[in-house]
């Protein structure tokens, strides 16, 4: 390895990053904390990832690959808590995770935390162990309450991320919009924020044979297949990819696969169905469920294309995915697609995410891909700067650069909460 072997602690309270992908809690982010914690541990740095145990028979550490542990700790009820419900077991989380540490004698460089609720017991141990500590809050609670679907985020929720904002060393965002939101919405000190995007692991979503994939999935050549991939949240916005499928009716075999959810119970999941039925659509569209992550790469490649409608996205990490595989992206404006897609060559970016305007991109492509102008392997080479390798030595850069810094911030309210240890 180039640089001095780091010890980090990675943080992620509320979600394991061995979940099930696509389900309620269960997305990009733990795609994010596992890759990043594998690469980090690929090029010689310990990582020990921190979660809440959430199910009651996880063994307490598990090696997921080299040089990278799972650490359950138990904190609260036995089981499954709901994330807005975890906060009043934070400070028992905080403790636990000492214990954990100090009976292991583990020590670490640097603390990297993930989404609001590790933030806060990321400050703990920022001012404990006294080493740099990085926030990546993955989604603002302020920016989700700008939009008027789904359910609004607790006024907790923007609070801790301002007080987390204020009081930890340093703050990730994925996009320079999540830089300008930080500051525009939380006050945080520029000189603090660094952009580092997601990335990709470019071995699992590579282009595929094409009929191939197809015929695994049972899709006919003839057939116009749009994907959609993720969970099912009304802030996707799939209700407008459905309603736009309105406008796209004069196209023959014209098919929508809809990847992810929870289960055919979910609220959203009847929502969108009945919707589908109601415009009289159910013959077009078909609802996958929850599709493994391996698995992903023949449904991108059989696509003619991946739409992401979103309302908003911190960075919208199925769009690089469709990618990587060489399929083109309708989007909406949100998170790194207006830096990722090159409009009219690897996708397309939408004015708006009303469902004509989705439309519009969406027929602005097909003849493009049926005459076959659109380049797969231009498509992927677009994003190859994103490689895990490439992002997880940006960040270990990030981290060495704030061990040699002498700028560590402790603030006073962060150490004035601390926790009592042994309590
Ligand atoms: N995903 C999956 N199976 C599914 C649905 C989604 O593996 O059935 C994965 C998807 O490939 C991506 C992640 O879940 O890696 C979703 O990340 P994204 O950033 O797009 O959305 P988020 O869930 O973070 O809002």
């Amino acid at each position: 390895m180039k640089s001095k072997q780091l010890r980090v602690a990675m943080l992620s309270v509320h979600s394991s990053p061995l979940g099930a992908l696509g389900t309620k809690d269960t997305g990009g982010m733990s795609v994010y904390i596992r890759e990043l914690a594998m690469e980090l541990g690929n090029q010689g740095h310990l990582v020990d990832i921190y979660t809440r145990q959430n199910h009651p028979v996880c063994s307490p550490c598990v090696t997921i690959s080299e040089n990278v542990s799972l650490i359950h700790i138990e904190a609260g009820i036995s089981g499954y808590i709901d994330k807005l419900a975890l906060y009043p077991y934070l400070a028992e989380f905080f403790q636990q995770m000492e214990q954990f540490r100090i009976r292991n004698n583990r020590r670490y460089d640097i603390v990297h935390s993930n989404y609001w609720l590790s933030g806060k017991v990321g400050n703990w141990a920022q001012v404990r162990w006294h080493v740099p500590h990085f926030v990546l809050f993955h989604t603002l609670g302020a920016v989700k309450n700008m939009f008027p679907v789904g359910s609004p985020e607790p006024e907790l929720r923007i609070a801790t991320e301002k007080s987390v904002s204020k009081t930890c060393s340093f703050i990730l965002a994925e996009t320079e919009r999540e830089r300008v939101q930080l500051i525009q919405l939380y006050a945080a000190a520029p000189d603090k924020i660094t952009v580092i995007p997601c990335g990709i692991n470019l071995e699992r979503f590579r282009p595929l044979n094409k009929e191939l994939s197809r015929a695994k999935l049972g899709i006919r050549n003839s057939e116009l297949m749009l994907l959609y991939v993720g969970r099912l949240d009304p802030l996707k916005g799939v209700d407008r990819l459905i309603t736009a499928l309105t406008c796209l009716r004069h196209h023959r075999h014209l098919r929508l696969l809809i990847v992810g959810g929870d289960g055919r119970e979910t609220k959203e999941f009847c929502t969108l169905q009945e919707l589908s039925r109601n415009l009289g659509l159910e013959n077009s569209i078909t609802f996958m469920g929850r599709i493994e992550h391996n698995d992903l790469p023949y449904y991108y490649s059989a696509a003619d294309l991946l739409v992401l409608p979103s309302h908003t996205e911190s960075f919208g990490l199925v769009g690089l995915e469709a990618l990587a595989c060489g399929t083109p992206v309708v989007s909406t404006r949100v998170g790194a697609m207006d830096q990722i897609i090159h409009s009219g060559e690897t996708g397309y970016l939408v004015s708006s995410g009303a469902p004509a305007a989705l439309a519009e991109g969406i027929e602005l492509l097909i003849p493009q891909i049926r005459d076959g102008f659109l380049s797969r392997a231009a498509i992927r080479n677009s994003v190859i700067e994103f490689s895990w390798e490439q992002v997880a030595a940006a960040m270990a850069e990030e981290y060495a650069g704030a061990i040699r810094g002498t700028h560590l911030r402790f603030m006073p309210d962060a150490a004035s909460s601390l926790p009592a240890y042994g309590a």
